[in-house]
């Protein structure tokens, strides 16, 4: 057993001053038990804890570290930019460059705007939509998570005519009533919610492959679907790439699937590790948002010259080595045929989805295409073998509804340990 003493001594100090201990909810191990572990650093593929042990780095951040971690192009950039002071709330040079890559990069992409989160970006998505629109409700997808905006944090009613609750105090009714939901890879139930509620949807919001359910695959001609659908109802189509933005291909999950959305979030990998987000899309959409339009959004702090300076070190690179993409794709497709053969020679039948650098391991043996098939997973087994995992030395995302990144740092020789620590970890669960 690998000691964790001072992770354990950070963790109580941590909660007696911040909620939970943690920033952020899903660190604190609450679906996996056990004490998180306090990170000291991060160079490539490892990640190091407060108590010197090494892992093998599977979640990157939640994705921005698509490079590995500490990449020497970025920092270089960062550390350039530093020496020219770290805010200056005034228009700079880098914001116009990086706007310039996004357009070229990003199809659905013609101007962009700077925040400095995912949910800042999907928030401010939806305020366009409906000031464009003039339409006040939209259709979120079960299962997919687009921050923490109140217009998110809802509960699916069930059926297209009962309305969504809810799902955190502090979020009111009224605001539950404008977002309606649908499940995933069903399009039929999208065309309903639509008829239930004519001429009152100003957008569809989806992760175009979710990955906060887990990850989850579009069912052939869901995404085109979607987009007709959209184009028939004047509904805008706004595709959230927080995660698959630049991951899945340089342009995003829209290029993979050949789907271009009205508008598009991004965030993670576009900051190269700092916090930014950005929401862009077609001219005469994003021409609506202020100073040139009436729908207001802004930030002290967005288009910082130093978080700019890593996000266009990131997109530069991953703009001119096409070989990224390919590489992860190969050393994902290793792991997935890896513990494939695992299972298959431990008798077992567990779901994998995998697409592009991204993938979840489902303890359930029928297909998921949506959240309702993620949650039949077993989700002691997941804790076992998330923990299974972690004492091997694999830093796995601590949830079964969360889905792996991997890097371009990975090496052939740790693809194998990682396998290895499956088929060890599946043996030592089901022992
Ligand atoms: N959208 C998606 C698809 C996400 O995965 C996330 C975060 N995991 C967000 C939005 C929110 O981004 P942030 O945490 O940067 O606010």
């Amino acid at each position: 057993m690998k000691s964790i003493s001072q992770s354990t001594a950070l963790y109580e100090k941590a909660q007696q001053v911040i909620p939970g201990g943690v920033n952020s909810p899903v660190r604190a191990f609450k679906a996996v038990g056990g004490t998180p572990l306090f990170i000291k650093s991060a160079k490539g593929a490892y990640m190091y804890d407060q108590d010197e042990n090494t892992y093998i780095e599977l979640i990157n951040s939640w994705g921005p570290m698509v490079l590995g971690h500490a990449h020497p192009l970025i920092e270089e950039a960062v550390e350039k930019a530093v020496k020219n002071s770290l805010s200056f709330g005034a228009p700079c040079q880098k914001e116009v460059e990086i706007a310039e890559l996004i357009t070229q990069m990003v199809p659905g992409i013609e101007k962009v705007r700077m925040v400095n989160s995912g949910t800042e970006a999907t928030m401010s998505a939806i305020r366009l939509a409906r000031g464009f629109t003039g339409k006040d409700k939209i259709i979120k997808i079960e299962g997919c998570y687009h921050g923490h905006g109140d217009s998110f944090l809802i509960a699916a009613g069930s059926g297209a005519i009962t309305l969504g609750q809810p799902n955190s105090p502090g979020v009111t009714k009224g605001t539950a009533q404008d977002t309606l939901s649908a499940p995933y890879n069903n399009l039929e139930a999208i065309d309903e919610v639509i008829r239930f509620n004519p001429g009152e949807i100003a957008a569809i919001i989806i992760e175009p492959v979710p990955g906060n359910m887990g990850c989850v695959l579009p069912e052939k001609a869901y995404l085109e679907g979607l987009r007709t659908l959209c184009d028939e109802h004047g509904i805008l189509l706004v595709f959230d790439e927080v995660m698959t933005g630049f991951r899945l291909r340089k342009g995003g999950a829209q290029e993979f699937f050949g789907v271009t959305p009205d508008l598009t979030t991004l965030g993670k990998i576009i900051g190269g590790g700092m916090p930014v987000g950005a929401y862009g899309g077609k001219k005469e959409i994003m021409d609506h948002v202020a100073p040139v339009g009436p729908v207001y959004q802004a930030g002290t702090l967005s288009g910082n010259p130093v978080a700019m300076a890593a996000g266009l070190a990131m997109l530069s690179y991953l703009n001119e080595h096409p070989e990224v993409y390919s590489r992860l794709e190969e050393v994902t497709k290793k792991m997935h045929e890896g513990f494939q053969k695992n299972l298959e020679s431990l008798g077992l039948d567990y779901t994998m989805n995998t697409v592009g650098s991204m993938h979840t391991l489902f303890f359930t043996n029928e297909p998921v295409n949506n959240f309702a098939d993620a949650q039949k997973s077993n989700m002691e087994l997941f804790k076992k073998y998330f923990h299974a995992m972690l004492d091997r030395g694999v830093y796995l995302p601590p949830s079964q509804f969360e889905t792996l990144f991997l890097s371009y740092a990975l090496t052939d020789e740790d693809i194998d340990k990682v396998i290895e620590a499956n088929l060890d970890s599946l043996k030592a669960i089901h022992a």
